[in-house]
C-alpha cells in the first residue's frame, strides 16, 4: 500500500463557520479580490464585511463556468490592483475561477502557459496568492482540490490548471450557505458530489484514508439528497449535503475519478452543459456498464466488491445486491428530474467525438476497468 494525501491548509466546517471570515482573511493581506458567481447581491454582505475590516476589496463576477478568457481578464485586473489575497464565494465555477486567478497572480505569463492539453502545461513555479474558498453549493468540492477547470470555447474542451500548490489556504464550509438554492441546482450539484464519492471509492487509486471519507459521504448523500430536492432543507439535511460535497472533493483530489468525469469533461466542452448536470446524466449508465464490464472481465476484482458495499450503503441493507444499488441510483437520478444529454444539445452524431475525447480525459485513468469502445459508445447513447 502506498498513498499520499493533501488538502487545503485549513478547513473550517459548520453552521456559522462564515463567522471565521474576518480573522481568517486579515492576516493574509491588505487588498483582496472577491470572486463571485452570477449574483452580485449574494456576495455583497461578504464584500461589506471584508471592507469593514479595512481591507481594500475588488470584486469580480463570473458568469457561468469560467473560460480561459474570463480568468485571463480576472488575473490582469488582480495584478493591476496589486491584490494579495483572493477570496471566492459561490459554486464550483466561482471557486475554480478564483483558484486559477490566485495561481496566475503568483506566477508570470498567460493562463495558456500552464493549462493542460490545450495550453503548454508548464508546472507552476511559484505558490499562488493565498486563496480562501467559500462554497455556496454542495457539489464540486473545489474548496479542497488542487485544480481549476476552465473552458476553452475555441477548442470545445474543458481543461485544468493543476498543481499541488493550488490547494486552497482556507476552505470555509458553512451549510447555512446552501439556503435558498433552486431544487435543480441541489439535484445536479448533489449528484455530482455523489459521483465524486462513488468514483474514488471504486477507483484504481483508492486508498484507506479516502475510503473512510467516501463511505461516510455516501451515507450522508444517500439519506439526504432526495429529501433536500423534495424541499426539506433543515439543518441536518444541509449539513449532510455540505459534508458529502466536502468529502467528495477530498476523495477525488487524492484518489482520482472515473468514466462519469471522463465523459463530463468533453460533454461540458462541446455543449453548454453545467458540470453537475452532465455528471448526473452520465452516472446511471456508467455504473451499469462498469459493473457489467467488471463481471465479464474481472469478476474477482476489489472494485466489484466495492460496488456491492455501495449498494448496501445506499439501499440501507447489508443484503442489497449490486443490481439493487444500480437500480437505486437510476431511480434517484429519475426522481431528481435530471434531463438526458440531448437537452444540452448532444446527438447520436456526437458519439464518436465524445468517445475519443473521453478516452484521453485525465479522469478516465481512475476508472476501475478499461472500457471498450462499444461500452463507451453505449454509455453516451444511454445518457442521451
Ligand atoms: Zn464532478
Amino acid at each position: 500500500m502506498r498513498f499520499e494525501f493533501a488538502t487545503a491548509t485549513r478547513i473550517v466546517f459548520g453552521r456559522g463557520a462564515l463567522s471565521a471570515l474576518e480573522v481568517t482573511i486579515t492576516p493574509l493581506g491588505c487588498r483582496a479580490l472577491l470572486v463571485h458567481g452570477r449574483s452580485a447581491a449574494r456576495a455583497e454582505p461578504l464584500r461589506e464585511r471584508l471592507a469593514a475590516t479595512g481591507l481594500g476589496c475588488l470584486t469580480l463576477g463570473i458568469e457561468g463556468e469560467p473560460t480561459v478568457d474570463a480568468v485571463r481578464r480576472g488575473a490582469a485586473a488582480a495584478r493591476e490592483a496589486d491584490v494579495d489575497v483572493v477570496v471566492a464565494v459561490g459554486g464550483g465555477s466561482a471557486i475554480d475561477a478564483g483558484k486559477a486567478i490566485a495561481a496566475l497572480c503568483g506566477n508570470d505569463g498567460d493562463v495558456l502557459d500552464y493549462l493542460e492539453f490545450v495550453g503548454r502545461g508548464r508546472p507552476l513555479e511559484r505558490p499562488p496568492l493565498p486563496f480562501v474558498a467559500i462554497p455556496t453549493t454542495a457539489g464540486t468540492g473545489s474548496e479542497v482540490t488542487r485544480n481549476a477547470v476552465l473552458a476553452s470555447p475555441e477548442h470545445r474542451v474543458k481543461a485544468s490548471l493543476r498543481s499541488a500548490l493550488m490547494l486552497p489556504r482556507v476552505a470555509i464550509v458553512d451549510p447555512d450557505m446552501l439556503l435558498g438554492l433552486p431544487p435543480a441546482v441541489t439535484a445536479a450539484s448533489g449528484l455530482d458530489a455523489f459521483a465524486q464519492l462513488l468514483e474514488p471509492y471504486v477507483s484504481v487509486r483508492a486508498n484507506p484514508l479516502v475510503d473512510a471519507l467516501c463511505r461516510e459521504g455516501l451515507v450522508r448523500s444517500a439519506r439526504s439528497l432526495r429529501r433536500a430536492f423534495e424541499g426539506d432543507v433543515g439543518p441536518a439535511v444541509r449539513e449532510d449535503l455540505a459534508l458529502a460535497s466536502l468529502f467528495g472533493g477530498l476523495a477525488l483530489a487524492n484518489a482520482g475519478l472515473g468514466a462519469v468525469h471522463g465523459f463530463a469533461a468533453p460533454v461540458g466542452g462541446m455543449f453548454d452543459a453545467p458540470h453537475g448536470a452532465a455528471c448526473a446524466a452520465l452516472l446511471p449508465a456508467v455504473v451499469r456498464v462498469n459493473v457489467r464490464a467488471l463481471e465479464r472481465r474481472a469478476a474477482g476484482s476489489v472494485s466489484l466488491a466495492r460496488y456491492r458495499e455501495i449498494a448496501a450503503i445506499v439501499c440501507g441493507s447489508p443484503d442489497a445486491t449490486i443490481a439493487d444499488g444500480v437500480q437505486w441510483i437510476e431511480s434517484l437520478v429519475l426522481a431528481l428530474g435530471i434531463p438526458g444529454l440531448r437537452r444540452h444539445g448532444a446527438r447520436e452524431d456526437d458519439v464518436p467525438a465524445l468517445v475519443a475525447k473521453a478516452r484521453s480525459a485525465s479522469s478516465m485513468k481512475g476508472n476501475p476497468i478499461e472500457l471498450l469502445d462499444d461500452e463507451l459508445r453505449e454509455i453516451v447513447l444511454a445518457s442521451l
